[in-house]
C-alpha cells in the first residue's frame, strides 16, 4: 500500500475490521489513487465525467456490490462503506457514481423488480456495461417527494409517462432510468430505457460542486414503455425511500474519506510550513485545530462502523441512517473548512484538494435529504411528533 494515513494509524480502525473488509478497502484505495487521483483536478476544472472508469469499477466488483446474485459481489455493508470511504477520499463524484449506479438504480431493480427484470438488467449493470440513473426529485421541491407531479397512465399495454425530473445523476449517459411517477393508485417505479422517444436529459450548467460528475434535468413527454416495465413490488414512496436509505448509508462513510484526505494534507503542511521561525504545527492553535478535527473524524468513523454493523445484522433503522448522514456530513464540512485555514492562502488554490472537497460536500449536504430534513427525522424519532409541515 503506497498511501498511509497518520490519522488512520492513530485511530487503529483496522483492529475492528475483518480481513475481507480490509481487502475491499485496499482495493478501492488503490483504484482511487491510481485511476481517479491523477486526473481529478483537471476533471473538476473542465467538468469531465470519465465514463471509461465505470466498467473498471464493474470489473472490481464495486457496482451493486452489496447485492446478492445476478453477478453482484454480495459484500457486506461495512465493505461497501469502506469502498465509499476510499472513493470519496479522492473525490465525491466517484463515490456518488457508485452510489447512483449501485445503491439507487440497481437496488431499485434488486429490491422491487421481477425475476425477468433482474435477469435482464442487473448482471450487465454489475459489469458496468449498462448504466442506470434514479429519477425521483422534481423541479418544484426535492424535499417533499409526496408532491409528485410526474404521472404514469396505463394505455392498453403501455404506460405513458409525463413530467419532469431535476438533479438526476448521469441521466444523460445512462442506458436506463428508474423513474418514479404517480399512478392512479400510488407512486410507482418504472424502468425507462433512455432511448425511448420523449425522454430528454439535459446536463445542468453552472454547477460549482461535484464537477467530475453530471446531473441533469429530465423532460418526459409521452414516454411510452411496455406494461411489464413497472417494478411490480414498488408501491408507494416507501420504495424509493428504501433505496435512498441504501445510498445515504454510503454517504456516512464517504464523507469521512474526504475528511481524512484533507487532514492528512494539513498535517503534512503543519510539519513543513514555517512561519515566525517555526513550523505552524508547533503552534498550539494549529495543534488544537488538528486535534479537534481528528476527534470528529474518529467519532464519525466509529459511528459509520456501528451503523454498518447494524446494517449487516439487519437491524438498522432509517432514523439511525439520518443520524449518521446528518452528523458525518456536518462534521466533514467543519473539518474541511478548518483544514483549509491551516493551508493559508495556498489552501484556496487547486494545488490542494480542500476547496474541491468543500464545494463537493455542499452537494452532499443537500442531496439524499438535506440536513434540515434529517434533523426533522431525528427529531420525530426523539419526540414522536412530526414537524415537516
Ligand atoms: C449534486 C446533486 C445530485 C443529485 N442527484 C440526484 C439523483 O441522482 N436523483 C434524484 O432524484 N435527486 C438527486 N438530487 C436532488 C436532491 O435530492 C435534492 O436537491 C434535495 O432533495 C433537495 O431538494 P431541492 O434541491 O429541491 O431543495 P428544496 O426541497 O427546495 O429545499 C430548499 C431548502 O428548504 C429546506 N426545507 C425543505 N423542507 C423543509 C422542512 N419541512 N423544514 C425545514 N426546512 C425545509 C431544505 O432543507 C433546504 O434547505 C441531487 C442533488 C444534487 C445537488
Amino acid at each position: 500500500m503506497v498511501y498511509t494515513s497518520r490519522t488512520e494509524e492513530i485511530m487503529g480502525l483496522d483492529a475492528l475490521l475483518t480481513a475481507d473488509e480490509i481487502a475491499w478497502r485496499d482495493k478501492a484505495r488503490t483504484f482511487s489513487l491510481e485511476r481517479i487521483q491523477p486526473q481529478i483536478d483537471e476533471d473538476f476544472e473542465i467538468q469531465r465525467l470519465r465514463e471509461e472508469l465505470i466498467p473498471e469499477l464493474g470489473e472490481l466488483g464495486m457496482l451493486g456490490m452489496h447485492i446478492n446474485g445476478y453477478g453482484c459481489s454480495g459484500a457486506n455493508a461495512v465493505s461497501y462503506g469502506l469502498v465509499c470511504y476510499e472513493l470519496e477520499a479522492v473525490d465525491t463524484s466517484w463515490r456518488t457514481h457508485v452510489s447512483v449506479l449501485g445503491s439507487l438504480a440497481m437496488s431499485s431493480i434488486a429490491k422491487f423488480g421481477s425475476e425477468e427484470q433482474k435477469q435482464e438488467w442487473l448482471p450487465a449493470m454489475a459489469r458496468g456495461e449498462k448504466a442506470g440513473c434514479f429519477g425521483l426529485t422534481e423541479p418544484h421541491g426535492g424535499s417533499d417527494p409526496s408532491n409528485m407531479k410526474t404521472t404514469a397512465v396505463l394505455d392498453g399495454d403501455e404506460w405513458v409517462i409525463n413530467g419532469a425530473k431535476r438533479w438526476i445523476g448521469i441521466a444523460n449517459i445512462a442506458d436506463v432510468a428508474i423513474i418514479w411517477a404517480q399512478t392512479d393508485d400510488a407512486v410507482r417505479g418504472f424502468i425507462v430505457p433512455t432511448s425511448t422517444p420523449g425522454y430528454v436529459a439535459t446536463p445542468i450548467a453552472g454547477k460549482l460542486s461535484m464537477r467530475a460528475s453530471i446531473q441533469c434535468a429530465i423532460e418526459l413527454t409521452n414516454v411510452r414503455i411496455p406494461k411489464e416495465n413497472m417494478l411490480p413490488l414498488a408501491k408507494g414512496l416507501g420504495a424509493p425511500f428504501k433505496c435512498l436509505t441504501e445510498a445515504r448509508y454510503g454517504i456516512i462513510w464517504g464523507v469521512m474519506g474526504a475528511a481524512r484526505a484533507v487532514m492528512d494534507v494539513a498535517i503534512e503542511r503543519s510539519q513543513t510550513r514555517e512561519v515566525f521561525g517555526k513550523p505552524i504545527g508547533a503552534m498550539q492553535i494549529t495543534q488544537a485545530k488538528l486535534a479537534d478535527a481528528f476527534l470528529e473524524y474518529e467519532k464519525g468513523m466509529l459511528l459509520s462502523l456501528h451503523i454498518g454493523h447494524m446494517k449487516d445484522a439487519g437491524t438498522l433503522k432509517h432514523e439511525q441512517v439520518s443520524v449518521g448522514k446528518l452528523n458525518n456530513v456536518r462534521e466533514a464540512i467543519g473539518i474541511v473548512s478548518s483544514m483549509r485555514s491551516i493551508m493559508g492562502g495556498d489552501g484556496v488554490t487547486n494545488e490542494f484538494p480542500m476547496m474541491r472537497h468543500m464545494m463537493n460536500l455542499e452537494s452532499v449536504r443537500t442531496y439524499e435529504g438535506t440536513d434540515e430534513v434529517h434533523a426533522l427525522v431525528v427529531g420525530r424519532a426523539l419526540t414522536g411528533i412530526e414537524a415537516f409541515r
